[in-house]
């Protein structure tokens, strides 16, 4: 058994025979490829990332993004998701990295895309060879997604001209593919905005590398007049924000997932450096406030890991409330993942905080998780705004 997931939840009613297979066999996937791990680290970020979404692609991890391939006779589902997101984050971050910032891209063109559309891209993503972004942020449009400032001028065939620049685009340095929300003027704020799919090598685009804490591809990106002919709407024009609301809110839980698998990697770190670490005559783990700080961390994960499961549960088996669960999800299972990983490298000592220890890489990783895809404070905010709501559904 491969120690990324935690059996007993696994055995839970919320997942199926497929997802435990699936939760399995990447478990394993992951303990094969250990040395390929160490090697990415010492790699740059950009030779990491294609080299990651291209073996993903050829093992069929990806599969699920195009809805016409699955060689592993595996679940596509979020619970999937979130599954192999658990067990990518516990082996290696860019590995998890290659993993979601492939399925973000692909997946608003598998639920927005026409038919030309999916043929056209999603069975290279699937592959690995094609590697995409999805870039909604903007320097002065982060959290709050409808001042999206870019604009997508109509030119007279139809096609539209792209002028203004994106911030902190995971994959934008190496993406073959950017699917970018910009403003199209239907109306005022979020109802002004519309998709696109945008090939890098459309001319005008300059893509500009950005250096994270933790090392990655990653870069703001600036649109100077880019032409993109009228196939290359996403959707219908308008429903920007439906589209890009749509996706994060998928996605949320998936960075819950993520961040419990940084999480359990810290607190297993943690207790065999407690167990082998000698002090006054006994080791680390003996001491109680030592224990306690294990217990607290276990404690923290079964919450994280149900609520992650919950969560994807929901929006698999469609319900309306789905967004609400992602959200708590997330907020709960980063949070307390940035808990467990500073724990972890407390109880390490001075070998927490040396550069390349485990406990010192997860506390660099697990830091943006609280960020993107909805910082933890703009989720608090909707969660309360909602809480009225709920009262008087039920009776309250
Ligand atoms: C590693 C990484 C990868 C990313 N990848 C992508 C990507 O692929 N595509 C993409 O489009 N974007 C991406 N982003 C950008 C990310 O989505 C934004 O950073 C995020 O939405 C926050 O926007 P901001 O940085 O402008 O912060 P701001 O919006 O300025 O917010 C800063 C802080 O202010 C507080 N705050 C903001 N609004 C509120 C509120 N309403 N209530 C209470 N507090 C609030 C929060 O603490 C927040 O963290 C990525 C970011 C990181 C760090």
């Amino acid at each position: 058994m491969n120690s990324s997931h935690d059996p007993e939840i696994l055995g839970l009613p919320f997942y199926e025979d497929g997802h435990r297979r699936l939760a399995h066999q990447i478990g394993v996937w992951c303990d094969i490829y250990g040395d390929l791990w160490e090697t990415v680290r010492r790699t740059h970020p950009d030779e990491a990332g294609r080299r990651l979404v291209q073996l993903l692609g050829e093992e069929g991890w990806l599969s699920g993004l195009d809805p016409d391939k699955t060689p592993h006779d595996l679940p596509a589902d979020l619970r999937a998701v979130c599954l192999a997101r658990e067990a990518l984050a516990y082996a290696e971050d860019l590995a998890d990295f290659a993993y979601s910032i492939q399925s973000l891209s692909a997946t608003p063109i598998a639920r927005f895309g026409d038919k030309e559309q999916q043929a056209r891209y999603l069975p290279r993503m699937a592959a690995g060879t094609l590697i995409g972004a999805f870039a909604v942020s903007e320097m002065e449009a982060g959290s709050n997604v409808a001042a999206v400032g870019l604009t997508a001028r109509r030119t007279g065939d139809g096609g539209h001209v792209l002028t203004g620049r994106k911030a902190w685009i995971a994959h934008a340095t190496i993406a073959d593919l950017f699917v970018v929300i910009a403003r199209t003027g239907e109306g005022p704020g979020p109802l002004g905005l519309s998709a696109f799919l945008v090939p890098a090598d459309t001319p005008g685009i300059h893509v500009e590398p950005v250096d994270a804490i933790a090392p990655r591809s990653f870069g703001h990106v600036r649109f100077e007049d880019c032409p993109v002919p009228d196939d290359a709407l996403l959707g219908r024009r308008g429903r920007g924000f439906v589209v890009a609301m749509d996706l994060l809110e998928r996605f949320r839980m998936t960075v819950g997932a993520a961040a419990v698998g940084f999480a359990r990697r810290a607190a297993d770190t943690a207790l065999s450096h407690t167990r082998g670490r000698e002090a006054y005559g006994g080791t680390l783990f003996d001491l109680q406030l030592v224990k306690a700080q294990l217990a607290d961390m276990d404690i923290r994960l079964n919450a994280a890991s149900l609520l992650v499961a919950r969560a994807a549960w929901e929006a698999d088996r469609g319900s309306r409330g789905f967004a609400r669960h992602s959200g708590i999800a997330k907020v709960y299972a980063t949070e307390a993942a940035q808990e467990i990983v500073d724990a972890a490298v407390q109880l390490s000592g001075a070998a927490g905080v040396v550069r390349g220890g485990t406990a010192e890489r997860l506390y660099r990783q697990i830091r943006s998780l609280r960020i993107y895809e909805g910082a933890t404070d703009v989720l608090r905010l909707a969660l309360a705004d909602g809480l009225d709501m709920r009262r008087a559904d039920r009776g309250g």
